[in-house]
């Protein structure tokens, strides 16, 4: 089954809004089975509406619509799909007085403009809507279905949960589409491509390759009539990739690596400190993003001024020797924060944010220094040239070294 998702509402053509139920439901599809294909974002706007509801229905199994159900007079979804399926729209008696009693629940009068809410056409059915007032749509017509959720993430999401994604599962039998992500550190997407270039020959399962904060991630998606069948498509490129590429593979799936060192430090009943410099307490922020992370979190030390670093035990001949963005000052910023915050294990990051260069490095040049058991290490990383990325990645960066070396694979 194909299916394509419209979003509208002039919101999100202005850039005053974000898209965030196109994503939600796009991360959704696959695992029902639906392939998704398209995506648009439409503003409310009669005639350039319902072209976009005609190109889905000639082109795609499914359509899910979110916005434009409210109840004023730019709220248009409903009038434009009658539209497009040439259907009278009535308003329905049965719904009405579900909107009325919505308002008398919580009080307050309904105005006149919520009757439209009531309106359906024959080929619709009405799917509640416990949250707000507008019921969403559910429409069959010549092989093709509809469904109109409200623009609301709160209403939209409750309405998928309970109502829509159910009757799809239902409508749904004999697909499935599985992903399995691998994600690496310390490898370029190119230098990752060429490794295993030859799987990404495959259409099914297909390998998608993607950057991302944490590295180079690697996303296999296949599709078969049973989870078996394609967990065992997907298995002998996992194979292959772990065979190429497996001491750069960090995680799986939803795993991020803030978690996983979590989950290894408590194992091991070790503790965990920072000091931080270009990351500004980013590491020490995913890190507390973790639940339980008390358990195993001591506190972080960010020391953005070189005279911080000395007052909390970079030694000041290190900086002045070989500059403070140096392999040599991270890893005494590691060590200080196991002593300052009486932690086992230490990270310390230093590194060129930008706008400028620093001490003769450039923008992007980044040290992590990792301290434990008696032994400490840097590790250098180059991010891309621009602020917010450089500290982001860096942080990214610090946590998954942090992690191969508990799992004794990160680099000597
Ligand atoms: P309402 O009864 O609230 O008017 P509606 O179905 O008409 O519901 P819209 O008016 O299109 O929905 O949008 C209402 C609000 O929902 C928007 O202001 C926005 O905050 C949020 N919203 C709408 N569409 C989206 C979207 N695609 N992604 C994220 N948020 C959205």
């Amino acid at each position: 089954m194909y299916a394509e998702i419209i979003s509208i509402g002039t919101e999100l053509l202005m850039g005053e809004i974000v898209d965030t139920n196109a994503a939600y439901l796009a991360a959704r599809l696959p695992g029902l089975g639906i392939e998704l294909r398209w995506v648009s974002q439409v503003g409310d706007d009669m005639d350039k509406l319902s072209e976009v509801i005609q190109r889905a229905l000639s082109r795609s199994d499914l359509t899910l619509t979110t916005g434009g159900l409210g109840p004023t007079s730019d709220d248009l979804t409903r009038e434009c799909i009658a539209r497009v399926l040439r259907e009278e729209i009535r308003v329905d008696d049965r719904l009405l007085e579900d909107i009325k009693t919505y308002f008398r629940g919580r009080g307050g009068a309904m105005s006149s403009y919520n009757i439209k809410q009531a309106a359906i056409i024959p080929s619709a059915q009405a799917i509640i809507n416990p949250r707000g007032t507008a019921p969403g749509w559910w429409v069959e017509k010549a092989g093709h279905t509809i469904v109109a959720m409200p623009g609301p993430p709160g209403e939209m999401e409750r309405m998928w949960q309970d109502e829509v994604s159910p009757r799809l599962r239902h409508l749904i039998k004999g697909v499935v589409i599985v992903t399995r992500t691998l994600k690496t550190i310390g490898l370029s997407e190119a230098a990752v491509n060429e490794m295993i270039a030859p799987l990404f020959e495959s259409t099914n399962p297909y390998l998608g390759i993607y950057a991302r904060s944490d590295g180079i991630h690697l996303r296999a998606i296949a599709k078969a009539p049973t989870n078996a069948e394609a967990l065992a498509l997907i298995a002998p490129v996992e194979e292959h990739i772990l065979r190429v590429l497996g001491p750069s593979i960090w995680g799986v799936d939803n795993e991020t690596p803030e978690e996983q060192v979590g989950v290894l430090l408590k194992k091991r009943g070790l503790t965990l400190a920072t000091m931080e410099s270009f990351t500004g307490g980013l590491v020490a922020s995913a890190i507390t993003e973790v639940q339980g992370s008390s358990d195993y979190f001591r506190g972080t030390i960010v020391a953005y001024s070189n005279d911080l670093k000395v007052t909390f035990g970079v030694p000041a001949e290190l900086i002045e020797k070989y500059g403070a963005v140096s392999p040599q000052v991270a890893e005494a910023m590691a060590e200080a924060a196991c002593h300052q915050l009486r932690a086992d294990v230490g990270v310390g990051t230093t590194g060129v944010a930008g706008p400028s260069e620093l001490e003769k490095k450039p923008v992007g040049t980044g040290f992590i220094g990792i301290a434990y058991n008696g032994q400490t290490r840097s590790i250098s990383g180059r991010y891309p040239p621009q602020r917010p990325l450089v500290r982001r990645r860096a942080a990214s960066h610090a946590l998954v070294e942090l992690l191969q070396m508990l799992r004794g694979t990160g680099q000597p």
